[in-house]
């Protein structure tokens, strides 16, 4: 009897005792390919020799310093490291643990910002529908995610969503992909004009959307608008790369892709690729110096700069560029994606196949000339990732939305180290797993 308080009813997991590059190995010695990298996690694969030393040496030197004493070396150079590879604008990183603390900094910047800035009347945060920012009472509250919303609704403080880009359930009759992008991003000029000038602190938004819909890029110039639309009003841009930052989507900010850079972008999952837990929100120097002339940030978690968190985080991303990883990343994305639409194309219930870089997904429908989901009770998603499991797989699906305006989907977000021959086996075995969901 396990006395964890496992997140799901039913039987336990398998033990996971070992991991070897792409695959993570159980007490019984099956091996699982990992195709998702946990959540979009482990982008080095498991067993990093090099991370696995950095840690070792930190360890041997010194785990931890509190913040209010010291910083430290790891920290310094992680943060020198980070700020090199960003747009220029972004100066600033500070450290927490997770996504969901990196979404809360992020919060929270925004509105001491506007309370030092002399603005306080500016508190209102704009997210949108299908995201998910968090697990945290603050990023449960702009997560457009009516199950995780539920139980702590009476919890939550009011935020505002607009409508996702969405293409494949979106567009309408002849829409261009520009015109349909235009249209969703002026849903945020409307909502800002509907509330008394001055308002809105913030607009929050996944460059690519990970958990709640599937790796759904933008379509091309929506953000470019989305931009235009924060500066007019002097709204602050914050985008959340929890899972589609740090090389996941063959840059290192997915951000780049899209021509504009957000007044804040929180970082978290390939920045420890799993190794350590660790994240960050990264912010303009103008936002530091506001919050800083009004006495500094009222914010901070106990272990935000671990020193041994930052040094294993630095050799990743080293790791990453000694090894031209992203090259690889742009590479076997579009033999991924290939593979896919060569395997699934012409699925009969297989509706979308999208993504960018190494973060792909499938949405899956009951019928494909109405889009028309499956029916949620049947839980596609968890007969899908059962069977991939027992296939030695591991991918991650979730469900559609019980309003039937999404599918079930299956993401895929392998380590940066995949290979092609290992795609092939990625594909196959989804295609037989998904098979046998549906035969079931
Ligand atoms: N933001 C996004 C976009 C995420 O995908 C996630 C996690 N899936 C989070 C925030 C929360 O991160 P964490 O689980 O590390 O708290």
């Amino acid at each position: 009897m396990s006395h964890i308080f496992h997140r799901f009813p039913g039987n336990l997991p398998p033990v996971a005792v070992a991991g070897d590059g792409v695959f993570i190995i159980d007490k019984d010695g099956k091996r699982y390919l990992d195709a998702s990298g946990g959540a979009a996690v482990s982008c080095l694969g498991h067993s990093n020799a090099r991370v696995r030393d950095a840690i070792i040496t930190q360890g041997q030197k010194l785990a931890f310093a509190h913040t209010s004493f010291f910083t430290s070396e790891p920290a310094e150079e992680l943060a020198e490291f980070l700020v090199r590879r960003t747009p220029e604008t972004l100066t600033k990183v500070h450290y927490v643990s997770g996504g969901s603390e990196a979404v809360e900094t992020a919060l929270k910047l925004a509105r001491q910002y506007f309370v030092a800035k002399g603005e306080p009347k500016r508190g209102v945060i704009i997210s949108r529908e299908r995201s998910y920012h968090g697990a945290t009472l603050g990023a449960v509250a702009i997560s457009g995610n009516a199950w995780r919303r539920a139980p702590f609704e009476p919890l939550l403080f009011k935020s505002v969503q607009i409508a996702a880009c969405y293409p494949y359930r979106g567009k309408q009759g002849n829409e261009t992909d520009l015109d349909y992008g235009l249209r969703v991003a002026n849903e945020l000029e409307r909502e800002i004009l509907a509330r008394e000038p001055g308002t809105v602190a913030a607009f929050v938004a996944e460059t690519v959307v990970g958990a709640t819909a599937g790796a759904v890029p933008p379509v091309e110039g929506y953000f470019k608008r989305i931009r235009e639309i924060c500066d007019q009003y002097g709204v602050l841009l914050i985008l959340d790369e929890v899972m589609s930052g740090m090389g996941r989507t063959g840059s290192l900010f997915a951000f780049e892709q899209e021509g504009i850079s957000p007044d804040i972008v929180t970082i978290a999952k390939g920045m420890g690729a799993g190794y350590q837990p660790i994240g960050a929100a990264i912010c303009t120097q103008e936002i530091f110096d506001t919050i800083n002339s009004d006495g500094g940030f009222a914010h901070g978690h106990t272990y935000l700069g671990h020193a041994i968190a930052c040094a294993a985080a630095l050799e990743v991303q080293k790791v990453i560029e000694d090894e031209n990883l992203l090259e690889n990343v742009r590479a076997v994305a579009r033999y991924l994606s290939e593979s896919l639409n060569e395997r699934f194309g012409q699925h009969p219930n297989v509706g979308d196949i999208r993504g960018r870089g190494l973060f792909q997904a499938i949405e899956l429908v009951e019928d494909r000339e109405s889009k028309r989901p499956f029916q949620a009770s049947r839980k596609l998603h968890a007969v899908i990732k059962k069977n991939a499991m027992q296939r030695g797989l591991m991918v991650y699906p979730t469900g559609g939305v019980a309003d039937g305006k999404a599918g079930d989907h299956v993401l895929l977000a392998p380590p940066y180290i995949v290979t092609r021959g290992e795609v092939d086996i990625i594909v196959d075995r989804l295609a037989s797993a998904v098979t046998a969901a549906l035969e079931s």
